[in-house]
């Protein structure tokens, strides 16, 4: 921090002293310049005027020695000064001066170039003017003052007139200079007398104006002699501000302090007594290519700095670069290395679960092989199974069939020959029922289904238990029907009313509202199978029971089957309803009853399950959905055989 401060200190001063050094060499270099420019002006303005001033000088000599000058001077007469009156405005006019006449020694004007005008200087009194003074005094008279007479600003050279060697009078010539300084305001240009009164100025307010202090005494005089026509002098604020080396000029203040410009000023001598020519050159522009050199200097030098700054700045973020490159390598070689080695792991460790892979889909292949080769062993085990499931299914149905022909054939030796046919009907609708058992055996197999076929459960139930009747003889069998729409009979069609609250019902009857959704036969078919297994299961049982529990829900019809034989085995329960899974002996069980039934009762959108019952036996419940009492079909193919059916 601290070092920061002393670089940002030094270039500072670095920059103040750059500014500085090229503020004065600029300075310097632009006020020589101008400093020659301004020589080379004076010396040519001045050497122009005193040209200008030795001519005339010369000229006002040939007149003063004119013998028509002499003779009017000396004698006086008329006709002398006529002649010199048209001489002074013969030669005045072609001397391109203002006025030249001739002045007795008296002081009065005798003859004029301007001897005809009214403003004419013939009879005017010059005793009092210096000129005259010095020419009476044999000597070159120079004075510029204003006209007595004129009253126009001129310069006067006056000549000692001489006759028989004596002086009679002045030869005067008067010159306008007035055009001599020109009138550019920007580069004043001035002539001061012999006092530092400014007579001659570009400028014009700044005529008759001192560029030093006049003493009191020489004012008076100035006043006394009328030569600037008692006009007051007053100072020109022109206040010096520094000497140069060359001596020929300075720099100099002209104006009131504060908005006064600065100029270069330069003084030459020229031939008037003690006049100095004074040339000004504004050094506005100096100061201007100062400052601009300075500016540019500055700016250059500041530019430098950032550069430099710049520079370093970039140096040292390249040298970071680089070292964070070499760092980045050694990181970026580190990492190459691991992931070689990581990348060695995994090859092995790929390679191995190709091997791998390769194994298990041999492993895979022989599986399928050995797979299809089972399904195909099971297919042909399966189809005899069903072969023997079929069987199972027409037995019911052909040992009754083989009930009603006996009776039938009883019945026709007897000569009953209405009761024969009733069997025979009987006989006829239990070959339809065979039929269409084969049919839902095949439904089972194709897996049906559920359809929207509804049917009275007494009726499905009465038809069961008509085909189980001979086995059931030695069962004591219970219907009991619950629910709002029960409508019990006093007359139990099978069995009567137990002291458990059996009550008997007539199936044949009433129940014909109470319906559900299924195929009534399916139905049938389902409730045989139930009744069959328990009838199978209470075949050991010394006092075997069958009950069967017909609940109806608002929704729902729930049949259950319930006897009081040995129960189910507990690992027996979870395949109860595989296909072919009997734990019967062979000959007795396929395995089909419970498999069918469960199917049936999935197929109508329905429910089988099973347990054993706490006091002993097992209990299946078949639940179905139940169907709105109207929507029983009529002519189902449950509907109730008629009483001729039942075998006698
Ligand atoms: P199957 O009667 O040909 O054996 P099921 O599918 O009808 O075939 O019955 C499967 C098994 O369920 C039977 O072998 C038997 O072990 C058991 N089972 C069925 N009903 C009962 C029951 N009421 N009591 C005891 N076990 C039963």
């Amino acid at each position: 921090m601290t070092r920061r401060l002393v670089v940002v200190l030094v270039l500072a001063a670095a920059l103040v002293a750059v500014c500085a050094a090229a503020w004065r060499i600029t300075w310097l270099r632009g006020i020589d310049v101008l400093r020659q420019q301004a020589a080379v002006r004076a010396d040519r303005t001045a050497t122009a005027l005193s040209d200008t001033l030795e001519r005339y000088e010369s000229l006002s000599y040939l007149v003063a020695n004119h013998p028509a000058v002499g003779e009017a001077l000396d004698t006086g007469s008329l006709a002398a000064i006529a002649r010199a009156d048209h001489y002074l405005e013969d030669a005045n006019a072609h001397a391109h001066a203002d006025v030249t006449y001739i002045i007795r020694a008296d002081g009065l004007c005798v003859a004029a170039s301007n001897w005809g005008q009214p403003d004419s200087f013939v009879g005017a009194q010059y005793r009092f003017r210096p000129y005259f003074v010095d020419a009476i005094g044999a000597r070159v008279g120079r004075f510029f003052g204003i006209g007595t007479v004129s009253h126009v600003p001129g310069y006067y050279i006056s000549q000692p007139v001489y006759r028989n060697g004596h002086i009679v009078g002045a030869a005067v010539l008067k010159l306008n200079l007035e055009w001599f300084p020109g009138t550019d305001a920007n580069e004043p240009l001035f002539v001061v007398d012999k006092h530092g009164v400014i007579f001659l100025s570009s400028v014009g307010a700044w005529k008759y104006r001192a560029v030093r202090a006049v003493p009191d005494a020489v004012a008076a005089s100035i006043e006394q002699t009328r030569q600037y026509a008692g006009a007051p002098i007053n100072r020109l604020p022109m206040t010096p501000v520094r000497a140069l080396d060359a001596a020929d000029a300075r720099i100099v203040r002209v104006g009131a302090r504060g908005a006064s410009p600065y100029y270069l000023l330069a003084e030459r001598a020229v031939p008037g007594p003690g006049w100095q020519l004074m040339t000004l050159a504004p050094v506005d522009s100096v100061v201007d290519d100062a400052r601009n050199a300075t500016a540019a200097v500055g700016f250059g030098f500041i530019s430098l700095c950032l550069l430099g700054f710049y520079w370093r700045t970039r140096r040292a973020r390249l040298r970071d670069m680089v070292k964070g490159r070499a760092r980045l390598q050694k990181a970026y070689a580190e990492l190459n290395r691991r992931v070689e080695e990581r990348t060695a792991d995994l090859s092995a460790a790929n390679a191995q679960l190709q091997t791998e892979v390769a194994e298990r889909s041999r492993a895979e292949r022989e599986l399928r092989a050995a797979h299809a080769e089972l399904l195909q062993t099971s297919k042909l085990a399966a189809l005899g199974q069903m072969a023997a499931g079929i069987t199972h299914e027409l037995n019911q149905p052909l040992a009754a069939l083989r009930t009603f022909s006996d009776n039938t054939r009883v019945l026709i030796e007897r000569g009953e020959l209405a009761d024969a046919r009733d069997n025979l009907e009987a006989i006829g609708a239990l070959t339809d029922r065979m039929g269409k058992i084969t049919n839902q055996l095949k439904l089972f197999v194709g897996r049906a289904r559920p359809g929207n076929a509804r049917s009275p459960v007494a009726a499905a139930l009465r038809n069961a238990l008509h085909l189980l009747q001979e086995r059931l003889q030695r069962v004591s069998l219970q219907v009991r029907m619950c629910g709002p729409e029960c409508m019990l009979d006093p007359q139990a069609w099978t069995k009567p009313c137990d002291a458990n609250g059996y009550a008997p019902v007539d199936l044949a009857t009433e129940q014909a509202e109470l319906a559900a959704y299924c195929d009534g036969l399916r139905l049938e078919q389902a409730l045989i199978n139930l009744i069959a297994n328990a009838l199978d299961a209470l075949e050991s049982m010394a006092a075997p029971r069958l009950w069967i529990d017909i609940d109806a829900g608002s929704n729902t019809v729930t049949i259950t089957v319930r006897d009081n034989g040995p129960g189910i085995p507990v690992d027996v329960l979870p395949r109860l309803f595989e296909p072919f899974f009997t734990t019967k002996e062979t000959g007795k069980g396929l395995g089909l009853g419970l498999a069918i039934a469960s199917s049936i009762a999935r197929d109508c959108g329905g429910s089988l399950s099973a347990r054993n019952e706490a006091e002993g036996g097992a209990a299946f419940v078949l639940a179905l959905r139940r169907a709105a009492d109207s929507t029983v079909a009529a002519g189902s193919t449950a509907a109730a055989p008629p009483d001729a059916a039942r075998p006698r």
